[in-house]
C-alpha cells in the first residue's frame, strides 16, 4: 500500500509581509530551527510495516498534491490546523480515499473528527497504527481506536532514518508529564500524564544515528526525572551534537551537576515555561513547579553555565491584572532572558482549563483556527478580552523591538558560539513572526 501521513504548516500565515523569495529563505530557515514540533508522523512511519510505502508531507494547505495516488491517508491535528486538517481529509475523502485523523484535537473531540475522516485515533498512536492498517487491508477500518494505556517506553519507536531534511532532527527520550498544569495539552490524552523514560541505551543509539550535529529534545521536559537526565547526558558527552531541551524553572535553578552534565553533552539552550511572573495566577492553573522569587536565581544559573535560555509568558490567567504586562517587560529586561516569548493563554479542548471555563461560560468562540496564542477566546477574569489582546501584541512587539532584539543578542556574546548562534537566530525568527494574523483554512 501507499500511505500518506500529512500534518498541516501554518508557517507560511504567520511571517510577516516579506516578499515571496525571502519568505521561502525564512521559511527554510525556521523550519531547521525553533519551528519544528513534532515527531508524531515520523514514529507512525516507523512502526508501519515494511511491505507498505510511506510519504510525511508537512506543508500548507495549497501545497498538498491531492493527484498523487495514495491508499489510505493519516493526518494529524492540532486544534489550531484542525479545519485546515478537515479541509484535507474532505478533499482525500470525495476523491475515495480513506482518511484518518488523529493527534491533540482529534483525540479531544473524536466525535467531531469522525465527521470528516473514516476512522479517528485517540490517543497514543504506535500500537494503534500497525493494527488499523491491517483492518483497512481486510476491509475491517474500525470508526474509532483508542489507546487505553500508555504505549510502553521500550515500544517509543526510534526515527533517526525518519527525518525529513527541511527540518531539525528530533527526539524523544522521554514521553508525558506528572504535573498536569491546567491549561497543558500533555493533560489532553490520559497516559501522557505519566512520565515514561525511555531505556538510555536506545536513546544514545538513536541520536548517534541522526543526520547532522544539531538536534531537538521533544520531550515534555527534561527535568522531571534529573537523576535519569543526568545519566542520559553523561551517556551522550562526547558525541560532539548540539540541542536544545524543555526543562522547569525550579530544577534548572537549583541542580548544579545537571547543568554541568547538560553543557558538557552539549545542550545550547533551555526552553522554560516560566508562564507567569505572578504567583496567584501560576497557582490558577496549578504550575507547581514554578516559585516566582527563584526565577532569576534560575536564568542566573543556567547563564554560569554557558546555555541560553527561551522563556515563554503566557496572559489572560485569572490571577493576572492589567499591570502584569509592564511587570514582565521589566522581569524580562532585568532577568536577561536571551529569547522571550508572550502568549494569550488559549484553553485548548481536553483540557481542564477547557472545561472549566466551559462550565464557568466563558468561552467566547469554538472557531479552532483562533486557539492559536495570538486570539482570545476565553472572557478574561479582571480585563476585558480587548485589553489582553492589546496588551500581549504591545509586549510582543516591545519584545521584539529592534533595540531589545540587539541588546539581548549582544549579551547573549558571553555565552559562547552556539548560545550566541541561537539567541540571534531565535529572536530574528520571533520579529519575523506576525502576533495579529486572521488563519483562514
Ligand atoms: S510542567 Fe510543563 S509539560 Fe508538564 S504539565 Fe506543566 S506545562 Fe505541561
Amino acid at each position: 500500500m501507499r500511505i500518506l501521513l500529512y500534518s498541516p504548516l501554518l508557517l507560511d500565515q504567520y511571517l510577516r509581509g516579506y516578499n515571496s523569495k525571502f519568505k521561502a529563505l525564512l521559511h527554510k530557515v525556521i523550519m531547521h530551527g525553533s519551528y519544528h514540533k513534532s515527531i508524531s508522523l515520523e514514529m507512525l512511519a516507523a512502526v508501519t510495516p515494511p511491505e507498505h510505502e510511506v510519504v510525511i508531507w508537512k506543508s500548507s494547505y495549497e501545497k498538498v498534491n491531492y493527484d498523487e495516488f495514495f491508499d489510505i491517508v493519516g493526518i494529524r491535528t492540532t486544534t489550531t490546523d484542525s479545519l485546515f486538517s478537515y479541509k484535507v481529509a474532505d478533499e482525500y475523502r470525495r476523491r475515495g480515499v480513506t482518511v484518518v485523523l488523529g493527534g491533540w484535537h482529534a483525540s479531544a473531540m473524536p466525535m467531531e473528527a469522525k465527521q470528516h475522516a473514516d476512522s479517528v485515533v485517540v490517543g497514543e498512536g504506535e500500537e494503534i497504527w500497525p493494527r488499523l492498517l491491517k483492518d483497512f487491508q481486510r476491509g475491517k477500518l474500525k470508526s474509532f481506536y483508542y489507546q487505553r494505556k500508555p504505549v510502553e517506553p521500550e515500544k517509543i519507536p526510534d526515527v533517526s532514518s525518519y527525518h525529513l531534511k527541511d527540518f531539525a532532527p528530533a527526539i524523544q527520550a522521554s514521553r508525558g508529564c506528572p504535573y498536569q498544569c491546567e491549561f497543558c495539552s500533555e493533560t489532553i490524552v490520559n497516559s501522557k500524564k505519566i512520565f515514561r523514560p525511555r531505556p538510555i541505551e536506545k536513546v544514545v543509539k538513536e541520536i548517534k544515528a541522526m543526520p547532522g550535529s544539531t538536534f531537538i529534545f521533544h520531550d515534555a521536559s527534561l527535568t522531571i526525572n534529573p537523576e535519569y537526565t543526568k545519566n542520559l547526558f553523561r551517556a551522550i558527552i562526547g558525541l560532539n551534537k548540539h540541542f536544545f531541551c524543555n526543562g522547569n524553572a525550579d530544577v534548572l535553578g537549583k541542580d548544579e551537576e545537571l547543568l554541568e552534565l547538560a553543557k558538557e553533552a552539549g545542550c545550547v539552550g533551555w526552553l522554560i515555561g516560566f508562564e507567569s511572573i505572578s504567583q496567584e495566577s501560576l497557582k490558577s492553573v496549578s504550575k507547581k513547579t514554578n516559585k516566582v522569587e527563584d526565577y532569576i536565581k534560575t536564568v542566573d544559573k543556567i547563564h554560569e553555565y554557558g546555555m541560553m535560555i527561551s522563556g515563554s509568558f503566557v496572559f489572560g490567567f485569572d490571577g493576572d491584572t492589567i499591570d502584569v504586562f509592564d511587570r514582565t517587560k521589566e522581569f524580562v529586561d532585568n532577568s536577561g532572558i536571551d529569547m522571550p516569548d508572550a502568549m494569550i493563554l488559549t484553553p485548548f479542548p481536553g483540557t481542564p482549563l477547557f472545561y472549566r471555563l466551559e462550565k464557568e461560560n466563558r468561552i467566547l468562540t469554538k472557531d479552532w483556527s483562533k486557539y492559536d496564542h495570538r486570539h482570545v477566546v476565553f472572557r478574561p477574569k479582571n480585563m476585558t478580552p480587548d485589553e489582553l489582546l492589546e496588551n500581549t501584541q504591545k509586549l510582543y512587539d516591545d519584545f521584539f523591538s529592534k533595540k531589545d532584539v540587539i541588546k539581548r543578542t549582544l549579551k547573549s556574546i558571553r555565552l559562547g558560539y552556539n548560545p550566541f548562534i541561537s539567541t540571534l537566530f531565535q529572536n530574528i525568527t520571533m520579529s519575523t513572526m506576525e502576533m495579529n494574523v486572521e488563519i483562514k483554512p
